[in-house]
């Protein structure tokens, strides 16, 4: 057993970690064109975390190294029979700081399970929705768009907080973002718009086709004036209407915040990654297979998030790796 938080987690350049971001699997039951690779290869069960791998690290992070909020992601993190047990688990961590537990999902199949996943003790919860009109949903995920509105209905009757996120690709759905914002903006729910990154499986993306901060704010203004609020930790930039209502961008790309970022990701097979665009990883499951201690593994946390890279800013365009979005969460 770690003790109390001893040293705050920082990295070379003074950036705090406060976040953890898990990936619960790689697998998905869509096929969003700006994240998995046409034939996607799944990693087999075994390489996986189990759910007591799994409790033991995010455990250190938050007991030992200060993470205060986490969130679960994937591939799609409701093909996990286990979610509801997972989040309620993970819970316990509460009364040892864990102070959030969100949850990243495309929602196709949240309408049966939203409820007992507010129950289990999920605190908020960010869906994917790139279009607003059935075929552009199904072109651009292959999948349906009703099941995914369903799960976004039954999340608001459970009670849940929820975000929207819409990954923009110009030419491909640049024309939804007014749509998708009247649709938002009627409902009440946050919406937030993500440039198109680097990361998708099919090596497609190209700075052409990231339809930017600008852009977008240029659209929604033409509808009503929007003003800029003060930016925070969050990595969106937020723009308010004279009502109040908000939408927000994450523009890693047109204006990258890696300055200010306090997020680290654990993917399934229990590497760390300190990067979303870094190609190195830390593998903690191993170790913690092969018997190492507590103090073995936060030397093994602090040594990778000491030299977590300058990150987009300064390194920009493709990553060779082996993995993408679908695979490290995003
Ligand atoms: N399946 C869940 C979902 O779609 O919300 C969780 C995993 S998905 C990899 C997490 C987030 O990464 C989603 O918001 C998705 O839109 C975003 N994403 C995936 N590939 C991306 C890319 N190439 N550029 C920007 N965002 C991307
Ligand atoms: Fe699946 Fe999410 Fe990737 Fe779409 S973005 S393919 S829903 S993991």
């Amino acid at each position: 057993m770690s003790g109390p938080v001893q040293a705050p987690l920082v990295d070379a350049r003074g950036r705090l970690k406060r976040k953890l971001r898990v990936s619960l699997t790689d697998r998905c039951n869509l096929r969003c064109h700006y994240c998995m690779p046409e034939q996607p290869r799944w990693l087999p069960k075994a390489a996986l975390m189990s759910r007591e791998e799994l409790r033991r690290l995010v455990g250190l992070f938050v007991r030992a190294l200060g993470i205060a909020e986490l969130r679960l992601t994937g591939g799609e993190p409701l093909l996990r029979p286990d979610l509801e047990d997972i989040v309620r688990e993970l819970g316990a961590l509460r009364a040892q700081g864990l102070e959030r537990i969100a949850l990243t999902s495309n929602a196709s199949r949240l309408a049966p399970r939203a409820a007992a996943l507010r129950a289990a003790g999920l605190d908020d919860l960010n869906i994917s929705l790139d279009a607003i009109e059935p075929e552009r949903f199904r072109a651009l995920t292959g999948g349906a768009l009703a099941p995914v509105l369903a799960g976004i209905a039954a999340a608001v009757a459970a009670g849940l907080p929820l975000k929207l996120n819409c990954v923009l690709i110009r030419g491909a759905n640049d024309d939804q973002v007014l749509p998708l914002h009247q649709w938002a903006r009627e409902r009440g729910l946050p919406l937030r718009y993500i440039e198109f990154m680097p990361l998708d499986g099919r090596q497609s993306w190209a700075p052409e086709k990231v339809y930017r901060e600008d852009e977008i704010i240029a659209q929604l203004s033409a509808l009503e004036p929007l003003r800029a609020l003060p930016r925070g930790h969050d990595p969106a930039a937020y723009y308010a209407s004279a009502d109040g209502y908000r939408v927000g961008v994450i523009s890693t790309i047109s204006k990258p915040f890696c300055s200010r970022c306090d997020r680290l990701r654990l993917d399934a097979r229990g590497q760390l990654y300190t990067c979303l665009f870094s190609a190195q990883s830390c593998d903690l499951l191993t170790p913690l297979r092969a018997g190492a201690d507590d103090a073995a593994l936060l030397a093994l946390i602090r040594n990778a998030v000491w030299h977590k890279p300058a990150g987009y800013a300064e390194q920009p365009g493709y990553v060779e790796r082996t993995i993408t979005m679908h695979h490290l969460g995003g």
